[in-house]
């Protein structure tokens, strides 16, 4: 078994499927821009450029067996084109093509009777915005359809007061509006599908446990397993809606489910993403012998151990992991790396990225036998990650 894949972006999620294929024997050949954080990892002939131009995804493809991605932010046209000419495209390209347009994603999850936060095409001008929000009721939030990420692409209109900055930082975007989840918990669940072909009843699809998140301005700053405070009876059901949700899309590989959990109990999808996700990283140490990067190789090879109950169980009782975003000044992060060093329960992950304020350059996982230990060895970290924005 000698094979190669062929990833389409190169960052952080691709740094760690590559060092996950490394102990498999299996190859990746990246495309993305030089030096980015996933080619540090293997020595070989990656191609340099954008995963959105045609002309290198060809080229890519002309290199691997099958074609795969890091982010959803890629060309699906010439992705069609090529799964025309019998290029294998794992998760399909009508998959990312969805996925990739918010708005259509929540469409294909509503009608495949997903619930999500109720959302609305806008008119995007002033009178537009204020229909919408006589509709919705303010706060809403305006997001934008395509190229979003770590919520650059949203704006929480609080009140008609914001309508005119909202238009003004999103210009030039094709927008939507959502009605303000007032949610309990945010929840994500990491699904695994291996089957081609899509299905109303979660068939070929696996879940990791329900984790809780915890986004600030849209970031996701930490992650916590299991949710706290949640009784195992709604960590299955979103596990049961994640499954459901990734069972409606076409192909094979990993994808994270984001959920919101309402105060009545209900749970609804935020977004899915159609590749590892940040809410993933824990598997790395959580899950050892599966972790999610490994689960995308697998699942997209074909070549995906059965699970009973279709769960892929947790080794660990409990792990939090904390996103080191950049601080004020490019060294702001050095000590909360050293801490994290001292700390045997601790796993450091850097991606090798240049720091900026707010940019994800890493991450840390702690370990432990129940949330309460994993919260007092990781709650000086938590600190010192508040003190590098302050
Ligand atoms: P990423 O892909 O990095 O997760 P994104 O840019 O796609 O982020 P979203 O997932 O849409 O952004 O939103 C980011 C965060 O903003 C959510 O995790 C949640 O905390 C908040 N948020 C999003 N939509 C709503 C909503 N309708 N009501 C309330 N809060 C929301
Ligand atoms: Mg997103
Ligand atoms: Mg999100």
């Amino acid at each position: 078994m000698n094979r190669t894949i062929g990833l389409l972006g190169g960052g952080q999620l691709g740094q760690m499927l590559c060092e996950a294929a490394n102990p498999l024997g299996i190859n990746v050949v990246v495309l993305d821009q030089e030096n980015s954080p996933a080619k540090r990892v293997t020595a070989g002939s990656h191609i340099n450029g954008s995963f959105t131009d045609p002309e290198k995804i060809r080229e890519l493809a002309k290199r691997v067996e099958l074609l795969t991605v890091e982010i959803e932010h890629v060309d699906t046209e010439v992705l069609e084109e090529l799964a025309n000419e019998g290029v294998e495209i794992q998760p399909s390209w009508k998959t990312i093509r969805t996925i990739q347009d918010k708005f259509l994603q929540k469409s294909h999850l509503e009608k495949n009777g997903v619930s999500t936060a109720v959302s609305k095409e806008v008119v995007a001008d002033e009178a537009g915005l204020q229909e919408i929000g006589k509709e919705l009721g303010f706060p809403f939030m305006l997001k934008s359809r395509k190229d979003a990420y770590d919520g650059r692409g949203n704006f929480p209109v609080k009140s008609p007061a914001d309508i005119k900055e909202a238009l003004e930082t999103l210009k030039n975007r094709a927008l939507y509006a959502e009605k303000w989840a007032n949610f309990r918990m945010e929840l994500a669940v990491m699904v695994v599908k291996t089957e081609d072909a899509t299905s109303t009843e979660s068939i070929g699809t696996i879940a990791y446990p329900a984790v809780e998140t915890i986004h600030e301005d849209s970031v996701c700053k930490l992650v916590y397993l299991p949710p706290r405070g949640i009784p195992i009876k709604i960590q299955k059901q979103a596990q049961d809606l994640a499954r459901k949700a990734v069972g409606s899309l076409w192909g094979k590989g990993v994808f994270g489910v984001e959920l919101f959990l309402m105060h009545d109990g209900k749970l609804v999808v935020n977004e899915i993403a159609p590749r590892p996700h940040n809410s993933g990283h824990y598997t790395i140490e959580a899950c050892p012998t599966m972790s999610q990067y490994k689960s995308q190789l697998l699942s997209i090879l074909g070549n995906m151990p059965n699970f009973a109950n279709s769960v892929i169980p947790s080794v660990i009782p409990a792990a939090i992991m904390l996103n080191i975003l950049g601080g004020r000044e490019e060294t702001s992060h050095n000590e909360i790396m050293e801490r994290a060093i001292a700390i045997p329960n601790a796993s450091l992950h850097m991606y090798g990225k240049q720091s900026k304020p707010g940019r994800k350059i890493g991450h840390i996982t702690v370990v432990a036998s129940s949330i309460s230990e994993a919260e007092s060895l990781m709650s000086p970290l938590i600190t010192l990650a508040g003190n590098m924005h302050a």
